[in-house]
């Protein structure tokens, strides 16, 4: 019983697919029970329900909520980490915070920064990666769930090249995931997500744990991390000697489907994007990590010819940041630096990218990630102060994809003034 009127950008076709960026300025938005009712001119909306309250979003762009599809929880603390590549990062940033997590009263602070640090970024839904720590985990979701976000998470599981404390076992995982399950599993916002570290931190038995846990949750999702760095990827080549790639490591024992989400993808073989798109499967794009670990230039051309799904994902504590505005400027750069084997992003692109392909790697593609009627309302107004660089550009901007390009140029979490998920105003 609500309608926003703002000017609202959002790519209901992919752009990789001939779609373009759908702009209406002076739209309007009829909600009611947190679902998009009604679209079009304010104008008319308004005549048809003159009794609705009317939420003013002018100035500014209304955006799909932004969709995460890789980032860690316990890895908040440890942003900046800079200059290291990743193995080295790892022993030295990312795991001694890991093994933090143990302490539950930590866990739950940095839940609540991590929780926070979504919402002020404008990330309506994401794909974490928990902790090695079932207790840990129950405060994510917990967190989450207050929020009311829309989260999906599960216990970080490896039993080998690991700090000796994050480790644990086939059994202990199986049974730690499905209790997990059990209590936060399509409760509110939340699914369980089953979450290997990575193969490089996992035997086959504690792969095949993850994919009975999988079999076992019905609708559950599967993460992990795949070809980022040349070290890691010779690494667990070593570690598999039966196998034929890193993505065999995961597919073997039935892990990969349209709601498996791999991390990186930047060094694949041509079999390995082939297998990924039999799988339906999809690779969150992670750019600012991957220029700050230097793992190097992720090959989208190479994964939109092979029909490989691509979203993004920030990868705190690697990546730099919350923000998928920033994520999506990265993302450009970096095919930019590619050269001829670049894909040049239009500002569609990169909206796209972190909406509606988002929302279709994480199998919520008829729920959300983008603003069409049918869909929950999760949207985000950005509207940056009076008289700042991103107003003083986009108030002169051409058009409207111009001023989108403005946006992703610009914009950080200072400027998401609103943020709002199936109606409910989180922000
Ligand atoms: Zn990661």
């Amino acid at each position: 019983m609500t309608i926003y009127r703002g000017t609202v950008l959002d790519t209901p076709v992919s752009p990789f697919d001939g779609g373009a960026l759908r702009a209406e300025a002076d739209a309007g938005l009829a909600v009611v029970d947190g679902v998009v009712v009604e679209r079009g001119p304010f104008a008319a909306v308004r005549a048809r329900r003159p009794d609705d309250e009317v939420v003013d979003l002018t100035g500014g762009v209304v955006l799909p909520g932004l969709v995460d599809t890789h980032v860690h929880f316990p890895q908040v603390r440890v942003i900046g980490g800079l200059g290291r590549p990743l193995l080295d990062w790892l022993d030295h940033c990312a795991l001694p915070e890991e093994a933090r997590m143990a302490d539950t009263g930590y866990a739950r602070t940095v839940a609540a920064e991590f929780v926070d640090g979504l919402l002020r970024a404008g990330t309506t839904t994401a794909l974490v990666f928990g902790a090695h720590y079932a207790p840990a985990v129950d405060c994510l979701f917990e967190r989450a769930a207050q929020a009311g976000l829309r989260v999906s998470a599960g216990l970080v599981v490896g039993d080998r090249k690991l700090r000796p404390e994050l480790l644990t076992t086939p059994e202990q995982a199986h049974a730690d995931a499905l209790a997990l399950a059990g209590r936060w599993h399509r409760k509110d916002r939340l699914r369980y997500a089953v979450t290997p570290r990575f193969s490089l931190a996992t035997t086959e038995a504690v792969l095949e744990s993850c994919a009975a846990v999988l079999r076992d949750v019905d609708g559950a999702l599967f993460t992990s991390h795949v070809n980022e760095n040349t070290a890691e990827i010779d690494a667990v080549r070593a570690l598999f000697p039966g196998h034929v790639d890193y993505v065999d490591t995961y597919h073997r024992p039935g892990l990969l489907g349209r709601r498996s989400v791999l991390a990186h993808n930047v060094h694949p073989t041509d079999a390995e994007l082939d297998r990924l798109a039999a799988e339906g499967a999809s690779v969150a794009h992670c750019p600012s990590s991957n220029s700050a670990l230097g793992s190097g230039l992720f090959p989208l051309h190479r994964h939109v010819s092979h029909g490989v799904r691509v979203a993004l994902g920030t990868d705190v504590g690697a990546g730099t940041g919350f923000s998928l505005l920033r994520e999506g400027l990265q993302a450009n750069f970096m095919q930019a630096l590619l050269g001829s084997a670049g894909l040049p992003l239009t500002a569609a692109h990169m909206l796209y990218l972190a909406t509606r392909a988002g929302a279709e790697a994480l199998d919520l593609g008829d729920q959300v990630g983008d603003l069409s009627v049918g869909r929950q309302f999760d949207a985000i107004w950005v509207r940056p102060e009076d008289g700042c660089t991103l107003d003083v550009v986009l108030v002169r901007a051409a058009d409207a994809d111009d001023a989108l390009a403005k946006v992703f140029a610009l914009a950080g979490p200072a400027d998401v003034r609103a943020v709002w998920v199936g109606g409910d105003r989180l922000r």
